[in-house]
């Protein structure tokens, strides 16, 4: 079999089949090789009852003690509970909403199980674990592969298909110079998939990592070398700059000293004659939109466009709005296009930038994807908040002619990184918060205090103020009860403020309009409460707000976290933040610490870093979880940099295979950088 086959070649992909995997985007034996299990569960680790810790997967042997009972909770829910004897412990098996196992699993017999652990007060449980008799274990104790879920195609029947692939004589071409995979150790690509979708042990599937990590992040370097080849003269002619001084003197406030410098670097760059490439980091509430707008106001003022992407629709309108209020009465236009603009008056803007009218359009990245055709693109601004698309970038500079570019990031990304992922980018640190501001207090509480915080809340609203009650989920879930969901809490609420406050509710399974009006009225100040998902964590500007509830904060990642509770203390009101997690576990407890403790974005990285040590390079170790197809620079920097010499060394030699696999990679560049996404 080869690499561009059709799946249809394996025995069982019929006309369903086939169909089901064209929608996930599979279609030849090659996509199927690159769908990566998303994770991998090893069923080979027996716990011990005196060294079990919080929310571990392993699998235990146990007798089940008695009958256990089956409980109907609100709605169709229920929850089998089995107690179970391992070794001497006391040991719940919690089934949710499958009843019928309860006839699968006999009284007195021994099985092994696998789940989660979780430990409330003096009671343990595993929560819906897998089970096989003790006498019988089968194939329980391999390493199986866990592929995202496909609907209508069952996870083993996707292990089955690339079992048949390797098994009939599959030809993959390897790419990748035969000195340079011996000198650095590597499995061949073949090796790397089968080990990959059909493991032996956790070791071999991280040797198969570490060949697609390397080919990866060998191929950005290369493609950052190709980039910064031709060096850029502009063809932008900017005369006037002293058009931005009375926007500037509109500001209802003084800018801070790293704004400034920020500005002098951008108009530096622009008279040097070259093709602008900067990288503006700030932590959230640093104040970089301003920048963007006087950037955009300059460009204007001589005639030239500017494209601003957002990562969100939500936070294209909010720039939207805070482009239009600078700059109003200055005859500058600014239009926001997204994807759930009316197809008739999308038409009209684009007819507008194609002609000239507008010079500032902003959007989502999507509208990179679409074919805007501007009538003379002079700079480029991204706001990636904390995320990086290479590729999105290189593309929508290859539209205009040579515009200049301008990304915005809050990510602490170290200097030498920024190096490496910006090439010859320059990079300008806002490295202070606006004047005025006081450092949010943060606290950590359980559970069982959450109706005091709500207290706390009412109380706020009282004096005017808004607030956030974030959640994880948007709905509840069978399997995790105890996790919070905004359509419960939002419930809960309503109830307990009894309808004297106002209260709003945003996730993303909400319309675009919808998800539009409630942010409107929250802006407007018609929604005291907003309870939403993590969907507000990408810039959301409301500076009334003084108040955010994160409830089962242990779901969020440190950085999410910050970010997060960026969305508070943003004006001149004392605000607060309170993270509630049930958790005990220590790492858990030690990771809020960090949170509560510190405010800035870098020392939050730096500290998260350092919990998660760099032995949990893939996330193995806690998890289980090793993520494929991405690279995560921050974690990678020694595969980055070891890649980069071995990229120049490409870039030198004139060795054949060498140079064929050097323009190789470079015709692919863009193709396949797109689907490297940094998180
Ligand atoms: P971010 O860097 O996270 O994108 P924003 O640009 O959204 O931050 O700015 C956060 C808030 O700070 C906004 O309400 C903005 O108007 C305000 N702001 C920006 N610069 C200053 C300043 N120099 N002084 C006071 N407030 C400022
Ligand atoms: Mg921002």
């Amino acid at each position: 079999m080869n690499w561009e086959d059709s799946l249809t070649n394996i025995k069982g992909v019929g006309p369903k089949r086939k169909e089901a995997l064209k929608n996930r985007g599979l279609e030849t034996v090659g996509d199927l090789l690159s769908f990566y299990p998303r994770k991998y569960i090893d069923r080979s680790v027996l716990g011990c009852p005196d060294s079990i810790s919080e929310e571990a997967e392993i699998s235990i042997r146990a007798r089940v003690a008695s009958r256990g009972r089956v409980q109907r909770i609100r709605g169709n829910l229920t929850i089998f509970t089995l107690p179970l004897l391992w070794e001497d412990k006391k040991i719940s098996a919690v089934f949710f909403n499958q009843p019928y196992i309860k006839k699968a699993l006999e009284e007195d017999q021994e099985y092994f199980f696998y789940g989660k652990i979780k430990i409330t007060g003096s009671a343990t449980k595993i929560i819906n674990p897998q089970f096989v008799s003790a006498d019988n274990p089968g194939n329980f104790f391999e390493l199986t592969p866990v592929y995202s879920h496909i609907a209508g195609i069952p996870n083993n029947a996707i292990q089955k298909m690339v079992l048949q692939i390797f098994d009939d004589d599959l030809k993959i071409k390897d790419h990748l110079p035969e000195s340079i995979r011996k000198s650095e150790h590597l499995l061949s690509i073949k090796s790397a998939l089968k080990v990959i979708h059909l493991p032996k042990s956790p070791e071999e599937v991280l040797r198969g990592i570490e060949r697609l990590k390397f080919t990866e992040a060998l191929k950005i370097n290369m493609g950052i070398m190709s980039n910064s080849f031709d060096k850029k003269y502009s063809d932008i002619v900017i005369t006037a700059f002293d058009g931005i001084n009375p926007v500037m003197n509109r500001l209802p406030y003084e800018l801070t000293k790293s704004q400034l410098s920020v500005i002098d670097d951008m108009i530096a760059d622009i008279k040097s004659g070259q093709v602008m490439n900067r990288l503006v980091q700030g932590d959230v509430g640093s104040g970089k939109t301003v920048i963007a707008i006087i950037a955009a106001c300059l460009m204007a003022q001589n005639g030239y466009q500017t494209a601003y992407m957002a990562p969100t629709e939500i936070l294209a309108q909010q720039h939207g709005r805070s482009f239009k209020e600078l700059l109003d009465g200055t005859g500058i236009s600014v239009e926001v296009v997204t994807g759930s603009i009316k197809a008739k008056e999308k038409k009209e803007i684009l007819e507008r930038v194609a002609n000239g009218e507008v010079s500032i359009v902003i959007g989502t990245h999507a509208l990179i994807q679409e074919a805007v055709d501007y009538y003379n693109l002079g700079l480029v601004i991204t706001d990636e908040q904390h995320r990086f698309g290479v590729k999105q970038r290189s593309r929508l500079s290859l539209k205009g002619n040579q515009p200049h570019t301008m990304v915005m990031s809050a990510t602490p990304i170290p200097r030498t990184l920024s190096l490496i992922l910006y090439g010859d980018l320059n990079v300008s640190y806002i490295d202070e918060l606006p004047k005025g501001r006081k450092p949010i207090k943060t606290y950590c509480y359980d559970e069982a205090s959450f109706h005091k915080i709500v207290g706390f809340l009412e109380k706020e609203m009282q004096k005017g103020r808004q607030a956030f009650v974030i959640c994880p989920f948007i709905e509840a879930s069978e399997e995790m009860e105890e996790v919070r969901d905004t359509e419960t809490v939002y419930d809960q609420l309503q109830e307990k403020m009894n309808r004297i406050y106002r209260l709003g509710c945003l996730h993303g399974r909400l319309k675009n309009d919808e998800k539009e009006s409630v942010i409107t009225a929250f802006n407007r100040g018609e929604i005291d409460c907003l309870v939403a998902t993590s969907i507000i964590e990408v810039g959301i500007d409301v500076p009334n707000v003084s108040a955010m509830v994160i409830l089962s904060a242990e779901r969020f990642g440190l950085s999410q976290l910050h970010q997060l509770r960026g969305r508070v203390g943003r004006g001149k009101h004392q605000s607060y933040c309170f993270l509630v997690t049930n958790s005990k576990s220590k790492e858990t407890l030690a990771r809020m610490k960090v949170i509560v403790n510190n405010s800035s974005g870098k020392t939050i990285a730096d500290e998260d870093f350092r919990l998660r040590g760099p032995g949990d390079y893939f996330g193995f170790k806690q998890h289980g979880l090793p993520k494929l197809g991405l690279l995560n620079p921050m974690e990678e920097l020694a595969l980055i940099n070891r890649t980069k010499i071995i990229a120049e060394a490409i870039f030198q030699s004139n060795e054949k295979e060498m140079m064929n696999f050097r323009d190789e990679v470079l015709q692919s560049f863009y193709r396949d950088i797109e689907e490297v996404s940094f998180t």
